[in-house]
This record gives structure tokens, sequence and C-alpha cells, in this order.
């Protein structure tokens, strides 16, 4: 190498210097890949890093004309594409100064989609130090799809080529672990648990455990899910494929399991289906409704004299059935404000006080999980908040019976082929995840 090449060199990490040390940590997390639950969770696309890599390029030995022997020195440069950003704009912020690539992306068809459709898009460019474009890649995720596209323009020996990819991403199986001290989601999010796999996590036990009022401080949660990596990265989480809540001597396990030609659902390690006769809670559990109400469960039987639960919640936050019935009562009734009575098959009842709007008649069929009305603060309420009943031969009686011994049989997934291996293996993944907890907590 040329001492004038070297000194250019230097000049440039000198100049670089943060950049240069921000893309180790680019190619650290594109080599580790993914660690088993510590690395980072789907990212939010405006927390994507920002990258400026220096890199030595080999010369062809095919063109030696170009630069002798002195290698070409590389700047890569990635932005988040933005609302009403021009092209112009993400240029200038990507340091590309190049006429010719401008004019080539404002015409070519493929092109343009860097600026069409939703803004966020993950632009990347390999370009000369001063400007010359020599690669644009930019990717965008449709996490609802999940489907990645990518479009790459090139450089060619005359102008330049476009075009659109779709790279398949990579399934990988992670690990996490949580412990909550004072909410559900208080606890996915420093665990780095998705909302998605966290939303899974209440479903897949929506049968046993009312996430507002059962959950105790000290409650381990192990998961085991899917995620999707390109390139380093996790650009999406799949499906939760097994979860663990432990608490004192008490577990509550469920896996994802699909019989052949049937879709998959949730069945204990025991090949017991997860579906309940009764939902544990008559509010879907969000990370709304979870700041409302109890967030450490009180003692258990502190509430007895109090003739069913109560749900704190916006008005407004739907309200549904937690089992199949008919409605016996929908309307006014004194201080239970707007209130609604449902009929089960079981000869027992449940009732919703204090609605903002009732969206249901009486007489009406409903079924588990349907939308009955909204909560809001109608009669004799504080505030707005779901009074919810459980009525057993016309007796108020503890709702958190309701929820055991219930079980909705549907296949016997135990009897299938392959259903022992999957809970081996599902135990195995369980034991793991607890482990990322106890090798975080060290
Ligand atoms: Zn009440």
């Amino acid at each position: 190498m040329k001492p004038v090449h070297l000194r250019n060199l230097q000049t440039l990490i000198h100049s670089h210097r943060r950049p240069v040390l921000a893309a180790l940590g680019t190619l650290l997390l594109g080599t580790g890949v993914v660690a088993f639950g510590v690395s980072p969770t789907l990212p939010d696309a405006a927390q994507w890093p920002v990258r400026q890599v220096l890199e030595t390029m080999d010369t062809p030995l095919a063109e030696p004309a170009l630069t002798a022997s002195a290698p070409e020195f590389l700047i890569h440069q990635s932005q988040l594409t933005r609302r009403d950003d021009s092209l112009q704009a993400l240029l200038k912020r990507l340091g590309v100064d190049d006429r010719e690539a401008q004019s080539f992306l404002a015409r070519d068809t493929t092109s343009r989609l860097l600026l069409t459709g939703a803004s966020g898009k993950l632009a990347s460019v390999t370009r000369t130090p001063e400007g010359r474009l020599s690669t644009l890649s930019v990717r965008w995720v449709d996490a609802d799809k999940q489907r990645v596209s990518r479009l790459v323009v090139e450089r060619q020996d005359i102008g330049f080529n476009a075009r659109l990819e779709q790279p398949t991403p990579r399934r990988l199986v992670r690990f996490g672990s949580l412990t909550i001290r004072s909410s559900f989601y208080a606890a996915t999010d420093q665990a780095d648990i998705p909302d998605a796999i966290a939303a899974q996590t209440v479903e897949a036990f929506s049968g046993d455990l009312d996430f507002q009022h059962d959950l105790r401080r000290g409650t381990r949660v192990n998961l085991v899910y899917e995620a999707f990596e390109l390139d380093g990265e996790i650009l999406f989480t799949g499906q939760l494929l097994g979860a663990e809540i432990q608490h004192g001597r008490e577990t509550h396990q469920a896996m994802w399991f699909q019989a052949p030609g049937k879709a998959g659902e949730f069945v204990s390690l025991d090949g017991a289906s997860q579906r309940r006769a009764y939902l544990a809670s008559p509010l879907a559990f969000s990370r709304v409704t979870s700041s409302y109400g109890p967030r450490i469960h009180p003692v258990f039987g502190e509430q007895k004299s109090h003739k069913g639960t109560d749900y704190g919640a916006p008005a407004g936050t739907p309200i549904r059935t937690v089992a199949d019935g008919v409605v016996s009562f929908a309307g006014r009734q004194g201080g239970y404000g707007n209130y609604v009575v449902i009929q089960h098959p079981d000869k027992a009842a449940t009732a919703y006080a204090h609605l903002e709007r009732i969206a249901v008649r009486v007489g009406q069929r409903v079924q588990q999980g349907q939308t009955i009305g909204t909560v809001g603060s109608t009669g004799t309420a504080t505030g707005p908040n779901l009074h919810f009943e459980y009525l057993v031969k016309g007796v108020q009686t503890n709702p958190s019976r309701i929820a055991s011994d219930t079980s909705v049989s549907t296949v016997a997934v135990a009897q299938l082929p392959g259903f022992k291996q999957e809970v081996k293996a599902m135990r195995e993944q369980l034991a793991m995840a607890a482990s990322v907890a106890q090798a975080n907590a060290q």
C-alpha cells in the first residue's frame, strides 16, 4: 500500500472513529445472530441503529487500470426513510452526492418503492468518501404478512441496475423469562418480550388465569417462541410455542400443538385443551387494562365482603361474555346501572354491571368472548369499572372458582403420534428458558 493511501485510511478512521465503533456493534450483532434470550427483540423501526462502516474493498484483478494496487475505500451508511422524505433529502442524509444516481432513482420504476408506501424503511448505501453511490439497499417489513422486501440498486459498468427481492427470514426459537414485580407488562418490557408474545401468553391461559387479579409478585413466567431473523436482526416474532407460569408450588404449562389436519391450539403438556367453558376474565387483558386495578394481588379472600370482582378499566373498554349462553337481562337495574345477566348451559349465570353501553338484547344467544357491552360508570360507581358476578343457583359465588375443571375437550391430542416427543422437547425448552432467567439474574 502506498503511503498516500495509508494516510487517507488513517484520516478516515480518525474522522469516523465513532461510526467505526458503532459498526463493530453491528458486526457482532450480525455474526452472533441471536444469543438465547439475551439479544434485543423486535426492534422498533425508529430505534434501528444508524450505521456507518468503513471497509476495504479488494480491487478486482480484472480492472487493474482503475486504481492500480490501491484498495478503494467505501463507506456504509444507513438511514430510516421519513414521512414526507424527498429523494434529495434522503440521499443527503446518506452522504450520497451523485447526480447520476439521483436521476436514476428518480426515474426508475422499481426504485420508486424507496419512497412510496410506509416510511421507516431501512436504507443503506455503500459510497465513496466523496459521495459516489456504489450500492443502495432498502429493506422493509410487513410484519402482519411476515414478509420482508428488499430493493437493491447497484452501479454497473454503465448506469445502474435495480431489483426487488423478497428474502426469506430464518426462523429461530427464542427463550424468554421474567419475574413479575409490579405488573405483567412491566415485566415483559424489562425482559424484552414482544407485546405479541405477551398477548399470546394471556390467551394461552385465558381459561386458567385472570391476569389482572391472579398474578402475584414473584410469579415467574418462562416462554418459548418463534422469531424471524434476517441479516442478524430479529424482524418479527411468530407463534408462542410454549409457556410456563410458576408461583410457589403452583405451575401452569401450555404448549402450541397442531394436530394433523386441524388448526393449532394451546394444550396442556398432558394433551388437554387449554380452552375452558369459562374465561377467567370478562376483560381481555391488555397493556391498557393491566395498569388498572390491583397491580399486586391482594391476599386471597380479602374481597370476600364484596360479592363479585371489580375490574378498573377506561370507559369504553369492551366487555366479553366469559362463556356461551343466553342473555336473560339487559337494561337498567338500580345501583348496578346498565346491567347484563347471561345464563349458561350449566345453569350458572354471570352478571356484568355499570356498563356504559349494552350491546345485547334479552333472549340473544352469545358465544364465549363475544362483546356484550362496554365499561362505564352507570349506577353506583365511583369511576369507570366493571363489576362482575358469578351466580350459582342465583347466589353470588367467588368468581375464582369458575376457571377450574371446566376443560373443553377437543381432540385427544395425547394419543396422537409425535405428541409425546413434542412434549419432551417442550419440557427441555421450558427448562432452558428458565435457565435464561438464572443467567440474567447473576
Ligand atoms: Zn363491585
